[in-house]
């Protein structure tokens, strides 16, 4: 993947927050998932929980970093007055800096991003700027733990809200994956141990939405991380070395991947960590081919087939293109599915005006509507929900680190140990050198 595919955040549009705000000044009647997002993050960071958005009702993991008070000056400033301190700051830091902004960021964080991408590439273009000295990463935990392990030891990455987690890798701690593994070694036997045809008996795969220690795990244990552009290429790569494979966080993600490669869902169990082997029997186990880790997307999960069903009632010919994060029945249903870059590039590439509905996070749906006014472009939830966590980082809190900076300190810096770090790179390394078996696409259109 390069970093050429990125975009510049050139363009202003309606942003969700915008949106939260005319419902709740009375001026606009779309629905949403809570008006309590129109209050400021900070509100909400030192309670327990996600706090609104689609992650809401997800159960935050206890020792979950917490953000500490935003000093007051950030928290009453208005939007045009944290802009003008975020320029000034940036302007002072100079080459210093770089910020990145993921895609389903926003759009008044995304306008100051020097680059804007999914996490891995936003990772890969810090990784194009060893000489700055502090990278602010407006996304979430693991974006910023993925940044920390491909920059150069001396770059501080900062979050600038400590509580933008990730419901799902929340969903697959380090402490439940050694648990699962000891508990496959007693179905399986031996896990470092090939079997006659050179096979081991279960390669682990962590989607890059996962922490650190899950990727050092994988890294440790003969696995390989994947990407939602690249999961088949590296379920081909860890099916030449296993007999299975245990993959998580995302079930859907695994699931979807799995049954276009030919997997029978019924050689898909899905692992239960609150149950003893995952709440399966040793038959299934050992008839197993994908072991899918109970876990998912809060936001992709709210897509539905009625949905589907409602855009093609309403817009004849529309092209319905989803994340393979959504469900399967949802992936099924629609015509394509692919990454978030596919997504934009299959908007790019199209040359007459095409209605797309599309079932992916609302800011960068919002932002490929305004950046492609050629093609009529919603989301296919019409409920206004963003990403709850992402939605965490709030110009106030732009603004603070990148003051904090100017006055020599470093806040709310994400630094992996060494420890963890090792085998992580080694599993993003197995990773870039998986080479897909045909040319690079990362999802083709669905026939
Ligand atoms: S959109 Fe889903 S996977 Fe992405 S950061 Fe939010 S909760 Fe995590």
């Amino acid at each position: 993947m390069t970093v050429s595919t990125l975009t510049t955040p050139a363009l202003r549009d309606p942003s969700v927050d915008h949106a939260i705000q005319s419902i709740v000044a009375g001026a606009s009647t779309d629905a949403t998932c809570s008006t309590d997002l129109a209050a400021g993050p900070w509100d909400f960071d030192t309670r327990p929980g996600y706090g609104p958005g689609s992650s809401m009702g997800d159960v935050i993991p206890t020792g979950a970093p917490r953000q500490g008070e935003l000093p007051r000056a950030y928290r009453e400033a208005d939007e045009a007055q944290l802009h003008a301190r975020i320029q000034a700051a940036r302007a002072t830091l100079g080459d210093r800096l770089v910020i990145l902004g993921h895609f389903y960021q926003r759009e008044e964080v995304v306008r100051h991003a020097d680059y804007v991408g999914d996490s891995f590439q936003l990772a890969t273009a810090a990784k194009e700027h060893p000489n700055a000295e502090a990278i602010v990463f407006c996304g979430v935990h693991f974006m910023a733990e993925t940044a920390d392990l491909l920059s150069q030891p001396e770059q501080a990455v900062i979050l600038p809200n400590l509580a933008a987690g990730c419901s799902m890798a929340d969903m697959a701690d380090i402490d439940q994956v050694e648990e699962c593994w000891e508990q496959l070694a007693e179905v399986l036997g031996p896990l470092d141990q090939v079997d006659a045809d050179g096979l081991l008996p279960v390669i682990p795969v962590t989607y890059m939405n996962s922490s650190a220690a899950i990727k050092g795990f994988v890294g440790r244990n003969g696995g390989i991380v994947c990407t939602s552009s690249n999961a088949q290429t590296v379920l081909e790569w860890a099916f030449a070395r296993g007999r299975r494979v245990l993959f998580f966080p995302d079930q859907h993600l695994g699931r979807n991947t799995a049954k276009a490669m030919g997997v029978p869902l019924e050689q898909m169990p899905m692992w239960n960590p609150r149950r003893p082997f995952g709440g399966n029997d040793a038959e299934a186990l050992a008839d197993s081919r994908v072991i899918l880790w109970h876990g998912f997307c809060s936001v992709h999960r709210r897509f539905t087939v009625a949905q589907i069903d409602q855009a093609r009632a309403e817009h004849p010919g529309v092209r319905v293109i989803v994340h393979p994060e959504c469900p399967m029945e949802v992936v099924d249903a629609a015509d394509e599915a692919g990454s978030t870059d596919y997504i934009r590039r299959a908007i790019d590439a199209a040359t007459t005006p095409t209605t797309f509905a599309i079932g992916t996070e609302i800011n960068l749906v919002r932002r490929l509507a305004a950046q492609y006014p050629q093609h009529e472009i919603f989301c296919l939830d019409p409920v206004v929900c963003p990403c709850s966590t992402m939605y965490r980082i709030h110009p106030g809190y732009l603004a603070w680190v990148l003051e904090e900076l100017v006055a020599g300190r470093t806040p709310n810096r994400i630094q992996v140990s060494a420890d963890v770090a090792d085998p992580a790179r080694v599993a993003l390394e197995r990773m870039l050198a998986a080479k897909p078996p045909v040319a690079t696409q990362d999802a083709a259109p669905r026939a």
